[in-house]
């Protein structure tokens, strides 16, 4: 049996400053599961070498992205949501800022919703930092694909990093019925016992 991080919970639930990875976002999407593993537990998920891979992808396709004028790999921290990461690229034009997310993987239709929220937290802290953000865009390898930032983009992205708030506060949220996408955690094994 495993024992809960009481000391990780209590951080969660009494101090104001509590703050997590942007990035848990797209892992909220995936599973709700995954936030608590990693928050509370402290559980890492597992390098693979497509990870790896990935990881000289993006750094390529950063650097083209740079000369082509964007910023590139910016740290954000918003005081505002309590979440923080590094955002891939920005841009500003005469409507607001362009807030790029890069993607090492082909366009699939059953992913956007991650990315996008992923994208949409990172569009977040560009706002409070900097100032509005009027697009989001994707760069899968084989797609662009662009989101307006609009107010319901917004809403139901905040209401995911409450939802990653409350969960920390609540206790481990029962598995999922969508199990389909257990094969492919990387959080199985340690799940699967709980
Ligand atoms: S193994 Fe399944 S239920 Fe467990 S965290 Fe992964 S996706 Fe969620």
């Amino acid at each position: 049996m495993i024992t809960l991080r009481k000391d990780a919970i209590a951080r969660s639930s009494f101090e104001t400053s509590f703050e997590f990875p942007a990035s848990l976002i797209k892992q909220y999407l995936y599973c709700p599961r995954i936030p608590y593993f990693i928050l509370v537990f402290g559980i890492r998920e597992r390098v693979t070498e497509l990870m790896k891979s990935g990881k000289e992808y993006h750094a390529k396709k950063l650097k083209k992205l740079r000369e082509e004028g964007w910023e590139t790999n910016v740290f954000l921290r918003s005081k505002k949501y309590g979440i923080y990461g590094y955002v891939d690229a920005l841009k500003k034009d005469e409507n607001g800022y362009t807030v790029l997310e890069v993607k090492d993987t082909e366009y699939r239709r059953n992913a956007v919703k991650m990315h996008l929220y992923q994208a949409a937290s990172y569009a977040l802290m560009v706002e409070e930092v900097f100032g509005r953000v009027c697009r989001i865009v994707i760069l899968y390898r084989d797609k662009e694909v662009e989101f307006p930032f609009n107010r319901g983009i917004k809403r139901y992205c905040v209401s995911i990093i409450n939802k990653i708030k409350r969960i920390c506060e609540n206790g481990l949220v029962y598995r999922p019925n969508r199990v389909s996408r257990c094969k492919n955690c990387g959080f199985f094994k340690f799940c699967r016992g709980l």
